[in-house]
């Protein structure tokens, strides 16, 4: 036969088998197959002994069946089948529902793999992975025995058989397998071949050779994945924008005039590198990163004035109503009449700030959206809604994308596509990115960095209270913010959820409330259903005003408002007329109000790592010092307390990061649009291997840039080939 990666499963395995690898572990080629790596090795040598094992140990026992004896169960439904099994120095049972591995036949050997837990008083594993070893199959006596990803009708031991099939027959297999890493670049870093690599990975004869094995995957991971991205800086690169100078005499200059404070150091180096950038008619393709309050927003705003002096216009996407409007207002402030020009009082020097957001009423949308396409608006501030169909820009120069952990790359192409030619393009994050992830994820994107706070912030201090633990420190922390309120200061207080009637399907500000769940952390223990539904914004407001904040002025503040109200009581905060403000995420990303100095998170344990930060940049943009206060009823000893008093103790954003990434998976942080299949990572880790990424980025950029770029690579171009396809077939499923 003649097999390629591509060859279906059918053509390999039995048709049902194949059908179950298809529909159960979505294996549907060679190459998907071959890609199917073992989670890990049993070890005939470290296998346990049945008359050593204590409860908790996670182990592989090699046994003998018994007694296998299958019951319905009494209080439940379905059946429980209970399984003997020895190996000579003891036993021990195994336990499975629903019959469930009920063919073990007594007689038969196999290998147990599970933790070992007690019941009654003699030790058992509940539903442990099995491997029965038959009579002709000489696999088991190896050394490493591969344990693989299975489903319900897809063993372990069936997939080793299967890779078998295409691992034994040297000869197709050379056929099938082109390596993607050219030579060269194996023999620089000292990479097996392709077909060692598998061969090692998939029936290893020492542990030696798995890690020789990883070490190559990774590579090809790697590798496929900088190519990649490689390939979209280069084509990018090749389709020229407009180049945009800087003029002196106009709005730039306005701006630098009008502004209250001098600029940082930082702001002013970012700010030449992106002059400088946008001067050139390759549209440039940043990324400015800078801890929150780094005052990211008046570089943004001098960038788009270099535009709007040039002729263009620029748009600033936001990710809420919220921060939206705040940018709105801020930028309106600060550019008085040259933000006005065409109206009564305006500066026909200036330009137009417009606001273009998804609740805007009919009327107002239409008026912005003519003063967007006739030119008039140089400056458009939105939401999503700028990316629909029916927007359209006279001269769209320049794309800023703030808080870009909210959008997709997607959107951010939807918004480039508006532009006659490719528009310039800055995305900004205060989510501190590991340098990883800045490889990855956002790896056609070349990256800027504002160290520096402005001088003088009083900083923020971060502290746990365990209402569960210690409910006296609650009261402490509604204390600290009436006297915080009494020096005239304000607070936030913060809650998961919004409360009332939203359960009953609300649906409006859905993505502006409540904990991010890509950023969540991992439930740890019980199903969700066991813990109290999370503290909601309604509730607590209302239980502050009559407790421990009567005297104070409390509102609320989350997406299901009217946006004109949300907007009224954001300004009314700023101006402060309002002590506290209970809100949801809603305050998260980019609010600016500097004399708020204290924040109070509810059910903290809620949030992700990332998120809390964000949360906490709100009470350390002014020269008070900021406090915030992480409430959780999580006991301060377990995995979450523990969380949580890691990011009391530091504001280190990298560091954060590098919290959050060991606390979420990677295909998590690659994000929908990147994650799992997609991305075709499956060894490489985020956290881990910034050595290889770094190594292979420096290789794909070569292989992309020389010559024919990826035509001279063929092996490695179908391999990019695959990935996009893959791309665009989840695309294609998601619209
Ligand atoms: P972020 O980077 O989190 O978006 P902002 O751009 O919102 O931060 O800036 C935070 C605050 O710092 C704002 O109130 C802004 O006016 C102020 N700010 C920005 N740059 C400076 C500076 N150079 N000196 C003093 N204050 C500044
Ligand atoms: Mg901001």
């Amino acid at each position: 036969m003649s097999l390629s990666m591509d060859t279906p499963l059918s053509r390999v395995v039995g048709p049902k088998t194949a059908k179950a690898m298809a529909e159960q572990l979505a294996l549907h080629t060679v190459r998907d197959l071959l890609r199917h790596y073992p989670r890990r090795y049993a070890r005939r040598g470290e296998m346990a002994r049945l008359d050593d094992l204590e409860v908790g140990d996670r182990v592989t026992v090699l046994a003998q069946v018994k007694r296998v004896s299958t019951r319905k169960m009494q209080r439940r439904h379905g059946t429980l089948t209970e399984v003997t099994v020895g190996d000579g120095a003891g036993s021990m049972r195994l336990v499975f529902f629903n019959n469930r591995h009920a063919h073990l036949a007594v007689g038969e050997w196999g290998l147990f793999a599970g933790t070992v837990g007690k019941w009654q008083g003699d030790l058992q594993f509940t539903h442990p992975d099995c491997h029965v070893i038959t009579g002709d199959d000489d696999d088991w006596a190896r050394a490493l025995v591969p344990i693989y990803p299975a489903s319900k009708d897809v063993s372990s031991w069936v997939i080793q058989k299967s890779v078998k099939l295409l691992l034994d027959d040297p000869r197709s297999l050379a056929e099938v397998l082109d390596d993607p890493i050219p030579e060269p670049v194996r023999d620089r870093h000292g990479l097996v071949s392709l077909a060692t690599a598998l061969l090692y990975k998939h029936r290893p004869e020492s542990a030696a050779q798995v890690e020789f094995a990883d070490e190559r995957l990774k590579w090809d991971e790697a590798l496929v994945l900088q190519a990649t991205l490689a390939a979209r800086r280069r084509a990018a690169a090749l389709e020229p924008g407009i180049a945009r100078p800087r003029r002196g005499g106009g709005l730039l200059d306005a701006v630098d005039a009008a502004l209250p404070f001098s600029l940082t150091e930082g702001q002013r180096e970012v700010g030449e590198e992106l002059a400088a950038e946008l001067a050139e008619e390759q549209p440039m393709n940043r990324l400015l990163q800078g801890e929150v309050g780094s005052g990211k927003t008046v570089v943004a705003l001098r960038a788009m004035a270099q535009i709007v002096d040039a002729g263009g216009q620029a748009a600033l996407l936001a990710p809420t109503e919220v921060l939206a409007a705040q940018h709105a207002r801020s930028l309106a402030a600060i550019l008085g009449p040259l933000g006005r020009a065409g109206e009564l009082d305006g500066d026909p020097a200036g330009t137009r700030v417009v606001l273009l957001t998804g609740s805007q009423k009919a009327a107002a949308r239409r008026e912005a959206r003519a003063a967007v396409a006739d030119g008039s608006a140089g400056i458009v501030v939105g939401t999503h809604a700028l990316l629909q169909e029916g927007v359209e820009f006279a001269d769209l120069g320049l794309v800023v994308v703030d808080e870009q952990h909210r959008f997709g790359v997607e959107q951010r192409d939807a918004l480039r596509a508006k532009g006659a030619r490719p528009p310039h393009v800055l995305v900004m994050t205060a989510t501190p990115i590991p340098r990883t992830v800045a490889m990855t994820v956002y790896g056609d994107l070349e990256t800027s960095t504002l160290r520096q706070l402005p001088a003088g912030r009083g900083g923020v201090s971060s502290a746990v209270v365990p209402a569960g633990e210690k409910p006296a420190w609650l009261d402490r922390a509604w204390q600290r913010v009436r006297e915080e309120v009494a020096a005239g200061r304000q607070a936030y207080v913060v809650c998961p959820r919004i409360g009332d009637v939203e359960d009953a399907g609300g649906g409006g500000g859905k993505d502006e409330d409540g904990p991010d769940d890509a950023d969540a952390p991992p439930p740890e223990t019980g199903g969700a259903s066991d813990r109290r539904p999370p503290l909601a914004v309604l509730d607590v407001a209302e239980a502050l005003r009559a407790g421990p904040l009567s005297s104070l002025r409390v509102e609320v503040l989350h997406g299901r408002m009217a946006p004109e109200d949300k907007e009224a009581r954001m300004r009314a905060f700023a101006a402060g007329e309002v002590d506290v403000l209970v809100a949801t995420t809603v305050v998260e990303v980019g609010v600016d109000v500097p004399n708020a100095t204290v924040m109070v998170v509810m059910d903290a344990d809620r949030f992700g790592v990332s998120q809390l930060h964000q949360l906490r940049g709100r009470v350390a943009r002014g020269r008070h010092a900021g406090l915030c206060l992480l409430v959780t009823e999580a006991p301060t000893s377990s995995a979450t307390g523990q969380r949580l008093t890691a990011v009391a103790a530091t504001t280190d954003g990298f560091e954060l990061a590098r919290l959050d990434l060991e606390t979420r998976r990677e295909g998590d942080v690659l994000g929908a649009a990147q994650s799992g299949r997609r991305s075709g990572v499956r060894l490489l880790s985020l956290l881990d291997d910034e050595q290889l990424i770094a190594e292979a980025r420096v290789e794909a950029t070569r292989l992309v840039e020389a010559g024919r770029g990826l035509a001279d690579h063929p092996e490695l171009a179908a391999a990019v080939a695959a990935l996009s396809l893959d791309e665009r077939a989840e695309y294609l499923e998601k619209a």
